[in-house]
């Protein structure tokens, strides 16, 4: 039996497995997919990552595409922009952010949890979960089990685990975003800084579009259930309006979307007798920008040290687990509630409302004060 099986290998599963293995614990991490694996991501990873987690190097190009100084924002319109900047790290030389492509960057994390002693599984889909007084215990699809003192569930937004504990239908709790990446022929990683644009309440919808030139990764998300035709129309919409303005080379249109899924809002209870749940599978993700890799890596971390302490405690009941709760909490669970509620009050507003804070929204960020304010909220 394990101290601890992680279910998931993203990065808020791979980041508590590194910790843990770490804190002495015999850890086992499962995922549905062999690694290396992709996932649809826009890939900005904020500097926050790295300040916080310091075997992320921002300068190693083996897993960084290239830096972000800055991030230009647009109103609805395209009347007003806005340039997001820290003055001091620009003054300083730093990046705010970097873009990594997911299939090598997830890898990286794993192989940290790996280097640090977790055993990993993959091609292992967990299909169901057992809570006993005795353990823990995760069956596959193959029809192998596995059991563990705790688990994780990290396993992204359509977690199994999750759902085995009673979280609300997904239809309920997700928000869907169409995107693509596309290789730029001759991008190769690079230390010049890729200047992101981020075009918010596009067409008056509640969500944003996103172009990061250079390799091109562009994509389109809804933060409402508005269906999947709704959503490829706005899509396309975005496409159009990116190649009439130049944005978009036309050898790259005509791809066909990846679909990606998004919390759109964080779950009650995150805690459980012998479980916890972790990054997307916990709604763990910045709304406003649609970031969630910062807030899933300091999940992982958060639940790792809450484990650690109850298998010392000998308590792993969710009394024995519940600091994991207050310390999300504590760490960024109130901003995440904020956006939440922030965004469910922009949806319900009428349609031309909307446009207009939008316009207003960029034309206060012009000035660095609103700027600063507008950003520490995205970021
Ligand atoms: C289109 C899109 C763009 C985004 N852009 C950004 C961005 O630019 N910056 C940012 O910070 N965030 C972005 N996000 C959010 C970010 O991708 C997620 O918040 C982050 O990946 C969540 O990490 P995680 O470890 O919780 O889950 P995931 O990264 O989803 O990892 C979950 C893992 O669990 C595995 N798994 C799933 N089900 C099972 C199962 N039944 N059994 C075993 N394994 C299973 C999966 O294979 C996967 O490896 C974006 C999301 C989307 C959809």
């Amino acid at each position: 039996m394990y101290d601890v099986i992680v279910v998931g290998a993203g990065p808020a599963g791979s980041t508590a497995a590194k910790f843990l293995a770490e804190g002495g614990l015999s850890v086992l991490v499962l995922d549905k997919e062999e690694f290396p694996r992709d996932k649809p991501c826009g890939g900005m990873v904020p500097h926050y990552v790295w300040e916080r987690f310091d075997y992320i190097d921002p300068y190693d190009f083996n897993i960084v595409d290239s830096p972000v100084f800055d991030l230009t924002c647009v109103s609805p319109s395209s009347r007003f922009k806005a340039v997001y900047y820290n003055k001091k790290r620009c003054d300083a030389g730093l990046p705010r952010g970097i873009l990594v492509r997911r299939i090598v960057f997830d890898e990286f994390l794993l192989k940290a949890a790996i280097s640090a002693g977790a055993s990993f599984k993959g091609g292992c889909r967990v299909v169901d979960i057992r809570i006993s007084d005795e353990c823990a215990e995760v069956i596959t699809s193959n029809g192998d089990s596995f059991s563990s003192r705790v688990l994780i569930g990290s396993d992204g937004v359509n977690s199994v685990v999750a759902r085995r504990l009673g979280a609300p239908r997904i239809r309920e709790r997700v928000s869907v975003i169409l995107m693509n990446e596309f290789d730029v022929e001759g991008a190769e990683p690079s230390r010049e800084a890729t200047p992101p644009i981020v075009h918010y309440l596009f067409g008056g919808v509640v969500g944003y579009g996103w172009i990061f030139p250079g390799r091109i990764n562009v994509g389109f998300g809804v933060l409402q259930n508005v269906g999947m035709s709704a959503l490829r129309i706005y899509y396309e919409r975005y496409l159009d309006f990116l190649a009439e303005s130049g944005l978009l080379p036309d050898e790259v249109r005509g791809a066909r979307p990846v679909v990606g899924m998004m919390p759109s809002r964080p779950l009650r209870h995150v805690c459980f007798d012998r479980v916890l749940l972790c990054g997307d599978a916990a709604g763990f993700t910045n709304l406003m920008s649609g970031r969630g890799v910062y807030y899933c890596m300091w999940s992982g971390e958060l639940a790792a040290s809450s484990i650690i302490d109850a298998v010392k405690r000998g308590d792993v009941s969710r009394r024995g687990l519940i600091g994991y709760k207050h310390a999300c909490w504590s760490a960024f669970g109130g901003k995440v509630w904020v956006r939440y509620l922030f965004f469910s009050f922009i949806s319900i507003l009428p349609r031309r409302l909307r446009l207009w804070y939008g316009e207003i929204a960029v034309l206060l960020s012009r000035r660095y004060l609103f700027m600063r304010l507008f950003s520490k909220l995205s970021f």
